[in-house]
C-alpha cells in the first residue's frame, strides 16, 4: 500500500490530466475493440459482394440464361440480401459507437446538458467490456431514471472510474468471479445510483483513504490513485454526493447521489 503523495496544486492539476489522458486511451483500446468486431464482418461482406456480382455479371453477360444458371442467380441474390442485413446490424453497431464516442469527449466537454444516466453507464459498460472477464456478471437495473442536468462527459467519466474500479477489485481478489451491480433510484430531488461489487472490501481506515490524491493499493499497475479524488470533485460540482459502504470480505457498494438541476452558478474546474 503507498501514499503516492501528489503535492501541490499544479501538480494535482497535472496528475489530474494525466489520469484523463489515462482514461482517453483505455476508452480508444475499448472502441477499437468494440469496433473492429463490425468492421471485420463488413470487410469480408464486401469480398463476398463484389465476388458474387462478378458472377452475376457473367452470367448475364451470354444472351441466353439456361435453368441451372437462373436458380444460381436466384441463390446468389438471396445470399446477398443475408449479407447486407448483416452489413446493416455493423453499420449501425459501429455508427451507434462513434456516436456514444462523442458524449465522451471531444468538442463538447464543456455542455451542460439533460440527459438520462442509464445510456452513459451502459456505454462505459461497452467500452469497458473487453476489460471484463468472463468471470464477471454485470447485472444492472437503471430504467425510469429521469434526465438530469448535467455535463455528460464529466458524469460518464466518474461511472467509468467506479466500475473501472469495481472490476479491479473482482479481479485482483480471489479467483477473479464476482458480480458488480449497478442500480438506479429516483429520488424526490434528484437519482441515486449504487455501483455494488463482491470484491474483498475494504476496512474502515482504507475507506477513510481511498479519496486522497495519489492514494492507492494498486502501486506498479494502471492504477495512480486519483480516480476516486476525480469522481468526488465530479459529484461536488454538480452538487452531488458520493458515498462509500464496506467491510473487508464483503465487497463494496458506491452510491452517488446527483440532483435533477445544476446548482446556481456551477463552474467549470
Ligand atoms: P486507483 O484505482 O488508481 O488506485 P482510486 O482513487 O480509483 O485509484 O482508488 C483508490 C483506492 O481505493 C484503490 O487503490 C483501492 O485500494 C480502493 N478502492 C477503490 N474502489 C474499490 C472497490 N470497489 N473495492 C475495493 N477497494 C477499492
Amino acid at each position: 500500500m503507498s501514499d503516492g503523495g501528489v503535492e501541490g496544486e499544479g501538480a494535482l492539476a497535472s496528475a489530474v490530466n494525466a489520469d484523463r489522458l489515462a482514461t482517453l486511451g483505455m476508452l480508444m483500446a475499448g472502441i477499437a475493440h468494440e469496433i473492429n468486431t463490425p468492421l471485420g464482418a463488413l470487410a469480408s461482406n464486401h469480398d463476398v459482394v463484389k465476388r458474387s456480382l462478378s458472377r452475376l455479371h457473367d452470367i448475364l453477360a451470354d444472351d441466353v440464361v439456361d435453368e441451372q444458371e437462373l436458380q444460381e442467380v436466384r441463390k446468389i441474390v438471396r445470399a446477398l440480401k443475408g449479407t447486407l442485413r448483416v452489413n446493416d446490424l455493423a453499420v449501425e453497431r459501429v455508427l451507434a459507437l462513434v456516436g456514444s464516442l462523442r458524449s465522451f469527449g471531444g468538442p463538447d466537454r464543456a455542455e451542460v446538458d439533460r440527459v438520462g444516466l442509464a445510456e452513459g453507464i451502459e456505454t462505459a459498460l461497452t467500452i469497458l467490456r473487453h476489460r471484463i472477464g468472463t468471470g464477471i456478471q454485470v447485472r444492472q437495473d437503471l430504467e425510469g431514471l429521469p434526465p438530469i442536468e448535467c455535463y455528460p462527459v464529466e458524469v460518464n467519466q466518474l461511472f467509468m472510474n467506479l466500475l473501472l474500479n469495481a472490476i479491479q477489485a473482482i479481479e485482483d481478489h480471489g479467483d477473479g468471479t464476482g458480480v458488480i451491480t449497478v442500480q438506479g433510484r429516483r429520488r424526490e430531488d434528484g437519482v441515486l445510483v449504487e455501483v455494488q461489487d463482491t470484491g474483498p472490501g475494504m476496512t474502515p481506515e482504507l475507506q477513510e483513504r481511498i479519496f486522497e490524491p495519489g492514494f492507492t493499493t494498486r502501486e506498479g499497475r494502471v492504477g495512480m490513485g486519483l480516480g476516486l479524488l476525480i469522481s468526488r470533485q465530479i459529484v461536488d460540482r454538480h452538487g452531488g454526493s458520493i458515498e462509500v459502504e464496506s467491510a473487508p470480505g464483503e465487497g463494496a457498494t458506491f452510491s452517488v447521489f446527483l440532483p435533477l438541476s445544476l446548482p446556481v452558478g456551477a463552474g467549470r474546474p
